[in-house]
């Protein structure tokens, strides 16, 4: 399994690294996308991995469930992230999937892979190298990105939000969804409990981390608060 950013850059030398976690729909997306471009950064959505990852799993029947399986499956998988203005293109092995990636089975089959450790060592790694490859930095978001892929990350921020405003939000990107409100937070809260109580490298905040409860406020807040953090720190 490789994965390779979109300037094909080998340098190891280590940019600025701003790491955004938190639970589903507390808005990392939009806000790592903004922040990259706001500073000159490439934005990483490690998530995206392990939804590829899920997706090849679910294609070849490999048991979800089965660590040893589903690390197997990664020696012959190759994902590819190509960072853009409208979040990462996704390749798995060389054909673009980016578009199958949100589907409902895709989402819960990506939380169901992340629980095993050597799964999420492979994926740390492979992190780890991409944001190492990016002389300009990374806006890097998903879940252990403060607490064990960048531990030293000058930025770490912690999204959160109540899990209504979570789903209100997800409906409003999604109107479809809005039919099955009941169904799609009931999965927003099975996805976190698992991503929460999972034994190896659990969502949690980094102790050093900045914890920002966004359920109250905008989208335009958010992003100037966030902003000013990223500011603060490099300035
Ligand atoms: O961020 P996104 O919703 O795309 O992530 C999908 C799933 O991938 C999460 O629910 C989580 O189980 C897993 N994930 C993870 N660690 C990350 C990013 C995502 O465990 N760094």
């Amino acid at each position: 399994m490789t994965f390779q950013g979109n300037n094909g850059s080998d340098v190891s030398r280590q940019g600025l690294v701003v790491a955004i976690d938190g639970p589903a729909g507390a808005g990392k997306s939009t806000v790592a996308s903004h922040l990259a471009k706001r500073f000159g950064l490439l934005n990483l959505e490690t998530g995206a991995m392990y939804r590829a990852l899920a997706l090849k799993a679910l294609r070849s029947g490999t048991a979800l469930d089965d660590g040893e399986a589903v690390l197997l499956l990664t020696r012959s998988t190759h994902i590819t992230l190509e960072p853009g203005d409208g979040g990462n293109r996704v390749l798995l092995d060389g054909s673009e999937v980016t578009g199958e990636l949100r589907n409902p089975e895709v989402t819960a089959a990506a939380s169901h892979v992340s629980v095993h450790g050597p799964v999420r060592e492979w994926m740390v790694a492979a992190q780890r190298s991409l944001g190492n490859a990016s002389p300009s930095g990374v806006v890097m978001e998903g879940r252990d990105i403060g607490t064990v892929v960048f531990p030293q990350a000058p930025v770490k921020i912690f999204l959160d939000a109540s899990v209504e405003a979570r789903g209100d939000r997800r409906f409003a990107q999604q109107p479809a969804a809005a039919e099955n409100k009941e169904a799609l937070l009931k999965e927003m809260r099975d996805r976190d409990t698992r991503d929460r109580s999972r034994e190896q490298s659990p969502l949690k905040p980094a102790e050093d981390a900045i914890i920002l409860d966004t359920t109250g406020l905008s989208l335009d807040q958010v992003l100037e608060r966030t902003v000013a953090l990223v500011s603060e720190r490099i300035l």
